[in-house]
């Protein structure tokens, strides 16, 4: 069994030719063969360490002729002749994937599906996508062992998303479930308290204490 966090990711995918990004353990691609989901991976990931686990968990579970594991960095785990119909990206900050993204956006010229899951920092993907001529299509937000997860889904297509929406997530602000809640209260206690250690200092940063007071502000209007 996987975790519930790779479990929401992979109920969002929808075709048979998959690349796993940052694939680790390569957990997904063998969830989702063993479920019958797909027929094809790539298990892409840079370090040895994992990628080498990875090839031993696949050959287990005699996965081989399925799942195809590539030590590369980001998309250059991929080519074109690979016709990935999806990818996914997850368990990274926000800035990683979009630079994986960006760095890769030779291998996204047919548009392949891409389901991410930032850690942090999810208005860098959002704004990334927004560039690269992708639509988010769904956003889900969740929890475990303590952590809040984001889950952004996007096809191709047009979207032109707010300073707001990059931020929060546009379905995620319409719909401002508990968890949504939840993640925005946790945000502003850290504010809060980067803001009195701000003012303890001997010289008052006074930019980054304005700064920091909007986007509390910000959040404020957002749960109220
Ligand atoms: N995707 C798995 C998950 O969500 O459970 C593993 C997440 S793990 C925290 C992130 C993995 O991404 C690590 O194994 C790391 O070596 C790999 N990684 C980091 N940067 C990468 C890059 N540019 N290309 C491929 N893999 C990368």
């Amino acid at each position: 069994a996987i975790n519930k966090r790779l479990e929401l990711v992979a109920s969002y995918v929808e075709n048979k030719r998959l690349a796993d990004i940052g694939s680790d353990h390569a957990y997904l691609p063998i969830f989702l063969a063993k479920e019958g989901k797909i027929d094809f991976a790539i298990a892409g990931e840079i370090v040895e360490g994992p990628h080498k686990v990875s090839i031993k968990n696949v050959k287990e579970e005699g996965l081989s002729n399925t799942i195809d594991c590539r030590k590369a960095a980001g998309l250059d785990a991929i080519t074109l002749e690979d016709n990935i119909e999806v990818i996914t990206i997850c368990g990274m900050g926000g800035k990683l994937i979009s630079d994986i993204l960006e760095d890769g956006k030779d291998k996204l010229i047919n548009k392949p599906n891409l389901i991410l899951q930032p850690n942090v920092g999810e208005s860098f993907v959002r704004e990334k996508l927004q560039q690269l001529g992708y639509n988010i299509v769904a956003e889900n937000i969740m929890e475990e062992d303590g952590h809040i997860y984001e889950v952004i889904v996007a096809k191709a297509g047009e979207m032109n998303l707010t300073e707001e929406e990059k931020v929060f997530g546009k379905y995620l602000l319409k719909e401002k479930s508990d968890l949504f809640i939840k993640k925005q209260k946790l945000e502003l206690n850290k504010i809060k308290y980067i803001l009195s250690q701000l003012q303890k200092a001997k010289e008052i940063q006074k930019d980054k204490v304005d700064e920091l007071e909007k986007k509390y502000k910000e959040i404020q209007d957002i749960i109220s």
